[in-house]
């Protein structure tokens, strides 16, 4: 017996409770009793490998518009026979199968206004996945193509504009895999908060620092933006031109992208506005449309501007100018406005803004909508998430394109985009709260229901023999012992999605 030997065999050997192993991400972790794995989502319970949050149930008012009181806790199932609320079961806290073979957590049937409907549900990894992000506002953000980083990481780009927003697009598997540690990490945090309805501050290279939360108006340089523009500066023209003739002699709706001069615009022209001789400085595109009056900024209408009559050249007399012309000038959202008169030498000087202007500005304020943040999740159902449905998973692609297939994120509709694969894209706001997860290889996790005919889940090589009902769902739960939870379904989430299962495919 060598010294090494002998000192193994006369110490004690301390127990040491079994670690379990979970598989349900290529991480692995192995989980102590009483412990959770490194994406807090699974942990050992009682010697079993549990999922931490509760399967949630969502329930539908069987009456369109009828109220809905959400609770929390285990689903108490009363054994009624006349259920007055349509159940719908999500994929949240259903847990994930790994590897790709294995059948769905849940695959539930029901029937549904005499129509036998199978909604497989999984909480879907996915590698591939980002959000969009629309910013309802008008000022500045950053330049197109610039780097939007979290945490001095890079996790996106601005991308193209929209009518009266900024976007952003956040995520994408170069962020989440293909950069350094630190990056993958920060841009799937990032994601993850977003996509649960949590304040997230990005920064803008070249630009802005915006705190984006869905469903909250945006923070952009500490100021809390508060509307969103009624539409460009010759959109505004078009729209009030009538109202303003007769109490002024010009209007000029000063905007980053299309500022508009009432008196030489089309909508001026048609009611007989008057020439006044203006001079705007700024490329002409159309008769009283002028882009790139400055640069993009955070003053009047998304310019650098704090002073509007920069962007305006010397009045021409013989074009109209005379002292005394009135002149108002004011922004896409109404919320800057001013009001001049021109002096004997015909440079307009600000003067008190008259009573009779403030209804026409109002107006303007009026007709804006609240800014929001907009964040859509968007990611691609790939290998693990079809093979829980089918044992022939392009016929699931094929099932979802020819609308046979109706998919949900926690039980919100979907937008599924044309061509290859399944490419969704989800508003979060529809999706209930704490939906969406992680793990740390890193990926997003999100709940992802398919709901299709029965007799059609049998031919596209369903997993018929996994196939339950709703009841034995909520009495015995599934693989993760988890509890079972009830909500209350956001309202205007359709269910049962007949109508759409009905729809004649387009192609
Ligand atoms: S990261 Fe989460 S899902 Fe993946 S193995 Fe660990 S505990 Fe399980």
């Amino acid at each position: 017996m060598n010294e090494l030997t002998e000192r193994f065999e006369t110490k004690p050997v301390k127990e040491q409770p079994e670690k379990l192993r979970c598989d349900a991400c290529p991480v692995m972790c192995y989980i102590a009793e009483g412990r959770t794995g490194a994406c807090d989502r699974y942990g050992n319970f009682g010697g079993r490998i549990t999922r931490c949050d509760p399967v949630t149930i969502l329930e539908h008012a069987a009456e369109e518009g009828a109220m809905l009181v959400p609770f929390e806790g285990e689903v108490p199932w009363d054994g009624e026979l006349v259920n007055t609320k349509r159940r719908f079961v999500s994929a949240i806290g259903a847990g994930t199968t790994y590897p790709d073979f294995k059948p769905a957590p849940f695959i539930v049937s029901q029937d549904v206004e005499g129509v036998d409907l199978v909604t497989v549900v999984t909480e879907g990894i996915f590698s591939y996945c980002g959000v969009k992000v629309k910013i309802d506002t008008d000022r500045y953000l950053g330049p197109e193509a610039a780097a939007v980083r979290a945490g001095g990481e890079a996790i996106g780009h601005v991308t193209t504009a929209e009518y009266g927003s900024q976007m952003l697009s956040l995520g994408g598997v170069h962020h989440l895999t293909g950069g350094s540690k630190a990056e993958g990490r920060v841009a799937c945090q990032a994601l993850l908060d977003l996509c649960n309805k949590k304040p997230v501050e990005l920064t803008i290279d070249g630009g802005s620092t915006v705190i984006v939360e869905a469903g909250q108006p945006p923070v952009i340089d500490g100021k809390r933006e508060a509307r969103m523009r009624v539409g460009c500066g010759s959109a505004a023209i078009g729209m009030f031109a009538t109202q303003w003739q007769g109490l002024v002699d010009e209007v000029v709706v000063v905007d980053d992208h299309i500022t508009g001069v009432v008196s030489e615009h089309q909508a001026g022209k048609v009611i007989g506005w008057q020439e006044t001789g203006i001079k705007v400085i700024g490329r002409r595109s159309t008769p009283g449309r002028y882009f790139k009056v400055s640069e993009p900024g955070l003053g009047w209408g998304g310019t650098v501007l704090d002073d509007p009559l920069e962007i305006l050249g010397d009045f021409n007399d013989k074009k109209g100018a005379r002292p005394g012309l009135s002149l108002l000038m004011v922004s896409t959202t109404g919320e800057q406005f001013a009001y001049y008169e021109l002096d004997a030498a015909l440079k307009p000087v600000r003067k008190p803004f008259p009573e009779r202007l403030g209804k026409s500005v109002a107006l303007i304020e009026e007709n804006c909508e609240p800014a929001l943040c907009t964040v859509l999740f968007m990611g691609g159902a790939g290998g693990s998430l079809r093979a829980g449905v089918t044992e022939n998973p392009v016929n699931l692609t094929r099932s979802v394109h020819d609308l046979k297939t109706y998919v949900t994120v926690g039980g919100a509709p979907v937008y599924v985009w044309p061509g290859g694969g399944i490419t969704i894209m989800v508003d979060v706001m529809r999706t209930p709260d704490n939906a969406f997860g992680y793990v740390p290889t890193p990926a997003l996790v999100a709940p992802i229901e398919f709901t299709l005919r029965r007799d059609d889940y049998i031919r596209l090589g369903g997993h018929a023999d996994e196939i339950r009902s709703v009841e034995d769902v909520l009495e015995k739960g599934g693989e993760y012992f988890n509890a079972r939870q009830a909500r209350g379904a956001a309202p205007g989430n359709p269910w049962p999605p007949l109508q759409q299962l009905h729809r004649e495919p387009k192609r």
